[in-house]
């Protein structure tokens, strides 16, 4: 097993119905706890970089695609690359040129800010353009003018809106806004079942979840089993990841080698990252 399309995972994910755990890396220690923790569940997942993570690293997306790229090609399990929440058209069609150099299967373009009209065209665009190099592209349909897009808490899809946006761009899958929300340190939303079951019946492309982080495992669960086929999550493993380095450092002001806080917060987020695809693709269905 190496590193693979993600439209072999998502497909996959279709025909076995369950869903692709899909984690937001930021460091290098992300990258590596990921994979280690997708080979202890025996579970392919997706390696995701988004827009915000990039312009942390000063606008450069290559040197943690690279990372992602090796790591992924050594794992034992099957491991697609994906870019995560990219709103800025130039930054997408850079990203869409270097997909092959590194491996990139897919693209999430989030104009979910944008008003309807104005999503559709813009995501059409990128969606062919995607399409041309390889790419399955994800896009998102939020609240019309929404400053938080589907994300928003109380936002809600519509199936009949959702089933013509998708049919007008072209798109591969589909964010929804089915109650969760981005960046819950907290994991206490509930979901509409209801709606997922509803969309996952209207439209013809796997439904993506994000902001997992805030829902409960057997929540998250539960939506799988309702046509969920693809769940983000990032925050959940900045929570493990930074509570054990305040953890290692409370109390210890001479400690200063990264590698003696790190490496317990990368063994925690392994861990975290184990049992979440545990719960996204359960057994017996977690070997790709
Ligand atoms: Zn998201």
């Amino acid at each position: 097993m190496t590193l693979v399309p993600s439209r072999s995972l998502l497909d996959d994910a279709v025909l076995h119905e369950r869903a692709v755990p899909s984690f937001n890396v930021i460091t290098l220690e992300h990258v590596e706890a990921i994979v280690v923790g997708a080979e202890r569940a025996g579970s392919g997942v997706l390696l995701q970089l988004s827009e915000n993570a990039i312009k942390y690293h000063g606008g450069r997306a290559e040197p943690l695609l690279a990372a992602s790229r090796e790591l992924a090609d050594a794992a034992s399990v099957p491991i697609g690359i994906h870019l995560d929440h990219i709103q800025d058209r130039k930054l997408a069609e850079r990203l869409i040129a270097l997909a092959p150099r590194f491996g990139v299967g897919s693209l999430m373009f989030d104009a979910a800010n944008l008003d309807y009209a104005a999503n559709v065209a813009a995501t059409t665009e990128v969606t062919e353009a995607g399409h041309a190099a390889g790419l399955w592209i994800e896009a998102e349909l939020g609240e019309i003018g929404g400053k938080d897009g589907a994300h928003a808490p109380g936002v809600r899809t519509d199936p009949t809106e959702a089933a013509d946006f998708v049919a007008a761009t072209g798109v591969d899958g589909l964010a929804v806004a089915v109650g969760s929300s981005h960046a819950m340190t907290e994991r206490a939303a509930s979901l509409d079942l209801t709606l997922i079951a509803e969309l996952a019946a209207r439209l013809p492309v796997p439904l993506v979840l994000h902001g997992s982080s805030g829902v409960p495992d057997e929540t998250i669960a539960l939506a799988v089993a309702a046509g969920i086929r693809k769940v983000n999550i990032g925050t959940v493993l900045n929570v493990v990841w930074t509570g054990s380095i305040r953890a290692t450092l409370a109390g210890n002001s001479s400690l200063v080698d990264p590698r003696r806080y790190f490496r317990g917060a990368r063994d925690e987020m392994t861990a975290t990252v184990a049992a979440l695809c545990a719960v996204v693709s359960p057994s017996p269905l977690c070997k790709y």
